[in-house]
């Protein structure tokens, strides 16, 4: 399969991502949780004009699932996906964030926490994760498509099968080093009080399955 490369801005960001020493990364649990709150008020706008769709407010929601013996970290939403061509330009492509555009003209102000203060997006995910799966399908879409990224070298799109729309963001979790570590991405009362911390305004369900103890 063929390897895409990214647009020059997304590299910058990337890499500023995959290379980040700033310390709370937890913050990409926001960014990806703020992307599928977005994602489901578009069904919700969507459902409201088109009446083909109907909005069971009960079928909208997040959910976060941890799998240790895997280390990964799925950030799911029921919301309005991506087809092909939006993942690759909204995945590919970052020029068009206005938080980007706010970076240029400010990441030399040093002292200044620009990167908890505004929204970093999608990438943010890079600081914590080697490998990112997102799997996706349209509302309204019969097939579903999965881009994996690694980081700086670029990313592949591929068709695959998916029940329902909405969009997973698999994260394989970086190992851990002396200084850092990523496991605690994967501990239920971590990921619930970063959740509380940063996503407590979010208007939809936000689910975790918890392990039985
Ligand atoms: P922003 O949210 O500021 O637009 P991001 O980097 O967070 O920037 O996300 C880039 C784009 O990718 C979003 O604008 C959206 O179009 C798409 N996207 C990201 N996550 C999702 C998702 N869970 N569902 C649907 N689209 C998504
Ligand atoms: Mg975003």
């Amino acid at each position: 399969m063929a390897v895409k490369e990214f647009k020059a801005e997304s590299k910058r960001l990337l890499d500023m991502m995959i290379h980040s020493i700033y310390t709370q990364k937890e913050i990409f649990l926001r960014e990806l949780i703020s992307n599928a709150s977005d994602a489901i008020d578009k069904i919700y706008y969507k459902a409201l004009t088109d009446e083909n769709l109907t909005f069971d407010k009960d079928s909208y929601y997040i959910k976060i699932t941890p799998d240790k013996e895997n280390r990964t970290l799925t950030v799911s939403d029921t919301g309005i996906g991506m087809t092909e061509t939006e993942l690759e330009e909204n995945l590919g492509t970052i020029a068009q964030s206005g938080s980007l555009a706010f970076k240029h003209d400010n990441e030399m102000k040093d002292g200044y926490d620009l990167i908890g203060q505004f929204g970093v997006g999608f990438y943010s995910a890079f600081m914590v994760a080697d490998e990112i799966t997102v799997i996706s399908k349209a509302a309204g879409s019969d097939q579903a498509y999965k881009w994996q990224s690694k980081g700086a070298e670029g990313y592949t799109i591929e068709p695959c099968e998916k029940n329902g729309n909405g969009t997973d963001i698999i994260l394989k979790l970086k190992e851990n080093t002396e200084d850092e570590d990523y496991d605690q991405y994967l501990e239920e009362y971590r990921l619930r009080a970063i959740v509380k911390k940063y996503s407590d305004f979010i208007r939809y369900p936000i689910k975790m399955d918890v392990t039985e103890r």
